[in-house]
């Protein structure tokens, strides 16, 4: 896997113009067996221009009965970090690597991921986000290096394709141990600078993000 890779996929490889279509057709999908244990597609919510995209792992319970990603508790942390962070939620994009729950909340496999990986290609080549955050281990592995973990490369920057990453902690990680509350807000802190740095820097070229 890996953001710089596209896996065969009939309808992810499709050509669409815009996130609408093919959520429409995303929504219908059934490549993997996640769909066959969980009740809808969970395509993504937020700009679709967001020049900051946060990705995550797969949609909780939660997520599945409203077919939104990050509406739980772990999603109302992110909101609120991304609110305290100085961005506000109309202007970011959230997905995740799987879309549709694993059966108990499970990490979704390495099988799961890859077959579903090129609908999220396809959003990020239609979003084009200048920042992603990769919410923890699964997403890391994703779109960065199935061998990278999220407790080694946490808060450093690394780039794929022209889009800046930074791997983070996943919410619901810090639901569990608050002492990697500290470590995501110092990211968070990183990520703001950077998104003001390329703001200004676009609209000294006369081309503004913000
Ligand atoms: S998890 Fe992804 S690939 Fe599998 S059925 Fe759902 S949308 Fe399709």
């Amino acid at each position: 896997m890996g953001i710089a890779k596209d896996t065969a996929h009939p309808e992810g490889q499709g050509q669409y113009t815009s996130l609408a279509e093919i959520r429409e057709v995303c929504l219908q999908c059934r490549k993997c067996k996640l769909r066959q244990g969980c009740r809808q597609v969970v395509f993504g919510r937020g700009n679709p221009e967001a020049r900051l995209m946060f990705v995550g792992e797969g949609p909780g319970e939660q997520e599945d009965i409203q077919g939104l990603p990050f509406v739980g508790k772990a999603g109302q942390l992110l909101d609120k970090i991304i609110e305290a962070a100085g961005f506000s939620l109309e202007e970011v994009y959230i997905g995740n690597i799987v879309k549709c729950r694993p059966p108990g909340n499970r990490v979704p496999t390495l099988e799961e991921a890859r077959t579903c990986m090129p609908w999220l290609m396809k959003q990020i080549q239609l979003i084009r986000p200048k920042i992603m955050v990769c919410l923890g281990s699964t997403a890391v592995q994703g779109i960065l290096d199935p061998s990278l973990r999220i407790t080694k490369i946490r808060g450093r920057w690394a780039e794929r394709n022209g889009i800046l990453i930074m791997p983070t902690y996943h919410p619901a990680a810090l639901l569990r141990d608050e002492s990697k509350k500290r470590p995501v807000w110092e990211d968070f802190k990183q990520i703001r600078k950077m998104y003001l740095a390329l703001a200004e820097r676009e609209c000294t070229a006369g081309n503004p993000i913000v």
